[in-house]
C-alpha cells in the first residue's frame, strides 16, 4: 500500500455503529475509509450458518423502530430497509409458572407470580418514583436498590435483579432509576409548563401507571445480517472496507496550544493520511492507540468502564415447544440457576430454520469471571431444569460469548463519551453514548456524533 493514501475521515471498526456513521458521513459527501479487523463487517449484529440453522450473534429485537434513531438513521441513508416483522408480547416465567407482563397497574394488581403483598408495594414504588421525577430529585443517582423496600420476598427481589440486569446489564445497587424514566421517542419535546419551564418526563413510569405495551419492537426478518446487508448495499463509492486490517495508532501533531490534533492512522497494512477518525472499538483500549498521553482525568474514567458479559445459547428443535407470538423472561429463583431471555426467533422466520424444525436463543448476562464450562453448563441446567421436553427435542445447541454492550449503564461505573481529548477524533458505540441499549443506543451514538461534528465545524 502506498502511504500516501488520503481520507477525510476513517472509521474504525464495521460493526453497526461504524457502518451506519460511514454510510451517514459518505453521503454527506465525505471520501471514508473503513477499518475493520475482522475478515468480516458487521461485529456483534451478524448471522451465520450452524448446523443447518440461521443463527445471529445472540437473540435480538430491535427497540423504537417507529421513530427512535435506528428508524431516522435508515429513513435519511438507506437505499433499501430490512423488512422486519412485529416482535409481540413479553411473557415472565418464574418458579415454572408464565403470565404475560404486567404493563398497567390494573395488570400488577392481578399479577399473580408475585406475592399480593409485593405487588401493592411495587406498584407504590411506580408512584413514588413518578413523584420523585415530578418534583425534579436527579434519578440518575437514585438506584433501583435504594427503592427497593427490604420487606419483599426472595421471589420479588429476583423479578427487581431481572430488570436491572436486562435494562442495565448490572446490578440493582447500581442500576439508575433514570433508565426506568428514559423518553419515548427521539427527538420528543420535553413537556412545558404555563410559564414555559420543562415538566420532568417520567416516560417508563408514566406508562407503566396508564398501561399499554411497546409496540414499536421488531425482529429483522432473515436475521439480523439483512440489517448490516441492507447498511452495506447503501454505501456509495466514496466509501471503501478494508478487512483484515487493525487499527495500531492514531497519529496526531500538536493543535496550536491546546490540544493535540489528528493527522494519521497506522494500521497493521500502512498508514493513512486523515482528518477525522470515527473509533467504534472499546473505548477502554483507546489510550494504548493514541500516539500522545490522554489527560488522567480522561484515562481514569475509561478505565471505570464495566463490559456487559453474555452467553447465547441457541437451542434447534423438532417440535415447536414455544407456540405463543412474543418472548419469555424467565426469572432464576435458585442459586444453580440464571436469569435468561428466550426468543423463539423462528417463529418470527421459519427460514431460520431447517425445514420443521425450530430454533429458540437464550440470551443470558453471566459475572466477568464465570469460567465460560462454567456459564455453559448453569445455562443448559436453567434450561432443561425448566423444560425438560426441550432436551428430550432437542437436536442441535450452540453457543456464543459475546458482548452485548461495552459499557454497562451504571451510577459507579465509567462511561466514554462522543467527545476525546484529541480533536477531530470521536468515539461512537454502546460505550459512548448513555441512551437506551443495543442497537438502538449505538444508532443514538451515531446521531450523537453525527450533531457533534456539525456544532464543530466537521461537517462542511
Ligand atoms: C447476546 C446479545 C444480545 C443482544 N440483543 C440485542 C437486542 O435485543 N437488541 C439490540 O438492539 N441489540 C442487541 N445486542 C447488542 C447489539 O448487537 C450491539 O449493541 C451492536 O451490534 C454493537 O455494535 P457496535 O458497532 O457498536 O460494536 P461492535 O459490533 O463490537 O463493532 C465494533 C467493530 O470494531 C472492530 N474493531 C475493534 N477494535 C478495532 C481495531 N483496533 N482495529 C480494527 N477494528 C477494530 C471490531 O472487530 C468490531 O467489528 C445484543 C448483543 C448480544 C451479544
Amino acid at each position: 500500500m502506498s502511504t500516501t493514501e488520503r481520507y477525510d475521515v476513517t472509521v474504525i471498526g464495521a460493526g453497526v455503529s461504524g457502518l451506519l456513521s460511514a454510510l451517514a458521513l459518505g453521503k454527506e459527501g465525505k471520501k471514508v475509509l473503513v477499518i475493520e479487523r475482522a475478515d468480516y463487517i458487521g461485529g456483534t449484529c451478524r448471522t451465520y450458518e450452524h448446523q443447518g440453522y440461521k443463527v445471529d450473534t445472540g437473540p435480538h429485537i430491535i427497540t423504537r423502530l417507529d421513530s427512535g434513531p435506528l428508524r431516522v438513521l435508515m429513513d435519511k441513508y438507506f437505499d433499501v430497509i430490512p423488512y422486519f416483522v412485529p416482535f409481540g408480547k413479553y411473557y415472565l416465567r418464574i418458579n415454572r409458572q408464565v403470565k404475560q407482563f404486567p404493563w398497567s397497574v390494573k395488570d400488577w394488581m392481578m399479577f399473580e407470580l408475585l406475592p399480593v403483598e409485593d405487588r401493592s408495594m411495587l406498584v407504590k414504588i411506580i408512584f413514588d418514583v413518578a413523584y420523585m421525577a415530578s418534583t425534579g430529585v436527579d434519578m440518575s443517582r437514585v438506584s433501583i436498590a435504594d427503592i427497593t423496600p427490604r420487606s419483599l420476598s426472595p421471589t420479588s427481589l429476583a423479578f427487581i435483579d431481572y430488570l436491572s440486569y436486562f435494562m442495565l446489564g448490572t446490578g440493582p445497587v447500581n442500576a439508575p432509576v433514570s433508565r426506568f424514566l428514559d423518553r419515548k421517542s427521539y427527538k420528543v419535546e420535553k413537556p412545558k409548563d404555563d410559564n414555559g419551564l420543562t415538566i420532568p418526563y417520567v416516560g417508563k413510569a408514566y406508562n407503566m401507571l396508564v398501561g399499554g405495551r411497546p409496540t414499536d419492537q421488531f425482529y429483522p426478518r432473515g436475521g439480523v445480517q439483512t440489517i448490516i446487508d441492507a447498511l452495506s448495499y447503501s454505501l456509495p463509492e466514496n466509501v471503501k472496507i478494508n478487512l483484515g486490517e487493525e487499527l495500531l495508532k492514531v497519529n496526531t501533531e500538536q493543535g496550536g496550544n491546546i490540544s493535540p490534533v489528528v493527522s494519521s492512522v497506522t494500521t497493521s497494512k500502512g498508514t493513512y493520511e486523515t482528518d477525522l477518525v470515527i473509533y467504534s472499538g472499546y473505548a477502554t483500549d483507546l489510550p494504548q492507540l493514541i500516539d500522545t498521553p490522554l489527560p488522567n482525568y480522561y484515562v481514569n474514567n475509561l478505565q471505570k468502564i464495566e463490559k456487559v458479559n453474555s452467553l447465547s445459547v441457541w437451542v434447534g428443535l423438532d417440535e415447536p415447544i414455544f407456540k405463543d407470538e412474543g418472548s419469555e423472561m424467565w426469572v432464576s429463583t435458585s442459586s444453580d440457576t440464571l436469569h435468561t431471555w428466550m426468543i423463539p426467533t423462528s417463529n418470527y422466520d421459519p427460514s431460520l430454520a431447517p425445514k420443521g424444525k425450530h430454533l429458540v436463543g437464550f440470551a443470558f448476562i453471566v459475572p466477568p469471571d464465570m469460567p465460560h464450562e462454567k456459564a455453559e453448563e448453569s445455562a443448559r441446567h436453567t434450561i432443561f431444569s425448566n423444560i425438560p421436553a426441550l432436551e428430550r427435542h432437542m437436536n442441535m445447541i450452540h453457543y456464543q460469548h459475546l458482548v452485548p454492550e461495552k459499557a454497562t449503564w451504571s451510577i459507579h461505573a465509567g462511561f466514554g463519551d462522543i467527545k476525546t481529548p484529541v480533536k477531530n477524533l470521536y468515539c461512537v458505540g454502546s460505550d459512548s453514548f448513555k441512551r437506551s441499549m443495543g442497537l438502538t443506543r449505538a444508532s443514538y451514538s451515531v446521531h450523537k456524533m453525527l450533531d457533534t461534528l456539525g456544532i464543530e465545524g466537521n461537517l462542511e
